[in-house]
């Protein structure tokens, strides 16, 4: 159990519910058997809101929180919309970290992500190597958000010693991604390019960059099973890489993503687009050393993902 005590009648409060995150964490609190989770829609609680979180926090005083909130997307809108993702992380965060503590809560968990960590440091990146080197520029707005996001529960536990855990998982992908062809990850755009490509008979796909860059791919699933291990078993880290350890590159996800839809045209790659970091490979020893480690390989939650694409379209863009 928790240092929190928490029990499955505990008030858990998930900050971004609707979200590809946020949603999984739901729906494997409701699979554990929580019973009493706070979910708030943006028109009900605008996190943005300094005043309505705060109201929502002071009313609900939940036992735990988990901060899934965020403005995301892929390295084209990281790379555009850097005003955006800087500014709506950086108060959503603020907001509900801060309203969270001046509402008793003393158990929470802040969601980053890998591009916290300098663009090129040695890999595989262990949380040990956070702040030593410069940022990846196209989501450098993003990347110091969370960083803040981080030092902003590190300074909570210090001042005031709260347990809050931030979490940094590799990219995700999964139920409720964004599919949109601009904004989105890699894995959901190439599904969806690949999935209209069959259909329309076309006899190639385009793949951004030059295919090199080396990603880490992790099903949402396996994460919010991470995120209620940690909030089910007492740490003493307060900061956890999550990942599977394995990496491929854009060439070979492309591949295995035109093999999953069945696509026989070639592969296209489109120079202009940036590449972004060359290779993120996060080190999950520390979290594998707590016992626990990701379950769903590439090709199933792939196969798994692209069957909710297909049943769902992209209404989560
Ligand atoms: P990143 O991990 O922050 O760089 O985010 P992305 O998932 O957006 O991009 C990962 C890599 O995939 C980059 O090297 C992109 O250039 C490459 N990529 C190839 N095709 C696409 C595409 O259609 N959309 C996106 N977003 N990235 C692509």
């Amino acid at each position: 159990m928790s240092s929190a005590g928490i029990t499955k009648d505990s008030k858990i409060f998930v900050a971004g519910h609707r979200g590809m995150v946020g949603s999984a964490i739901t729906r494997r609190l409701q699979a554990g058997g929580y019973r009493n989770l706070l979910l708030c829609s943006r028109r009900e609680v605008d996190l943005l809101d300094q005043g309505a979180v705060r109201d929502l926090l002071q009313a609900e005083r939940p036992d735990y929180v988990f901060v899934a909130a965020a403005k995301v997307g892929g390295i084209q809108a990281n790379n555009i919309y850097r005003a955006d993702f800087i500014y709506q992380n950086l108060v959503i965060e603020t907001n509900v970290i801060h309203a969270a503590y001046h509402a008793g809560v003393r158990d929470l968990m802040f969601l980053g992500s890998s591009c916290i960590y300098p663009r090129d440091c040695a890999q595989p990146i262990k949380e040990a190597y956070l702040l030593t080197g410069p940022l990846e520029p196209t989501n450098e707005p993003y990347a110091i958000a969370k960083i803040a996001g981080l030092k902003l529960c590190e300074a909570f536990n210090h001042q005031y010693g709260t347990r809050y855990v931030s979490v940094m998982p590799t990219n995700l992908y999964g139920p409720n991604d964004n599919f949109d062809l601009q904004d989105s990850h890699v894995l959901p755009a190439l599904l969806r390019k690949a999935h209209e490509g069959k259909q329309r008979g076309e006899h190639s796909l385009t793949v951004w960059g030059s295919g090199k860059p080396m990603r880490e791919f992790l099903h949402v699933d396996d994460m919010a099973d991470a995120c209620v291990f940690l909030m089910e078993n007492e740490v003493d880290e307060r900061l956890f890489n999550v990942g599977t350890g394995t990496d491929v590159s854009i060439r070979e996800l492309a591949q295995t993503i035109k093999e999953v839809v069945g696509f026989s045209g070639s592969l296209e790659w489109d120079a202009a687009k940036p590449d972004g970091t060359p290779r993120k490979l996060l080190d999950v020893s520390r979290l594998a050393a707590r016992g626990w480690r990701a379950n769903i390989a590439l090709r199933d939650g792939i196969r798994s993902t692209y069957d909710w694409y297909v049943r769902n379209g992209a209404r989560g863009a």
